[in-house]
């Protein structure tokens, strides 16, 4: 798995997640693309119990998290059960393109469950 794609600017430094052609802080156009190395802290933690689509339903519901990535950004993630917030976490990007973030130390364990 791999972290989040983010892009930064070349001339102020902001950095963020959806892809834009130019920086929504100043404006330049001088932007880069960059991978997150996913290491992040838990902003915002929420269990979703009532799922908007079947495919999503499951017993116990599913995790939601706002995470504060180290390079600034802060993104929305799945999330493994019994989060925290302040809590270090590391994110990664699932084979469906969605971002999961689980407690920091834990990835190697969760990495071969897909
Ligand atoms: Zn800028």
């Amino acid at each position: 798995m791999s972290g989040p794609m983010l892009q930064s600017c070349r001339t102020c430094r902001h950095g963020w997640q959806f892809q834009r052609a130019a920086c929504p802080a100043c404006g330049a156009q001088d932007i880069v693309a960059a991978e997150s190395g996913g290491g992040g802290t838990v902003w915002s933690v929420t269990t979703v119990l009532r799922a908007p689509l079947p495919e999503l339903d499951m017993p116990g519901g599913y995790g939601i998290a706002l995470v504060t990535l180290d390079e600034g950004p802060r993104i929305m993630c799945r999330s493994a059960p019994g989060l925290a917030i302040g809590e270090r976490v590391q994110v990664a990007v699932e084979a469906d393109g969605m971002p999961r973030a689980v407690p920091a130390g834990s990835e190697l364990e969760d990495a071969g469950s897909g």
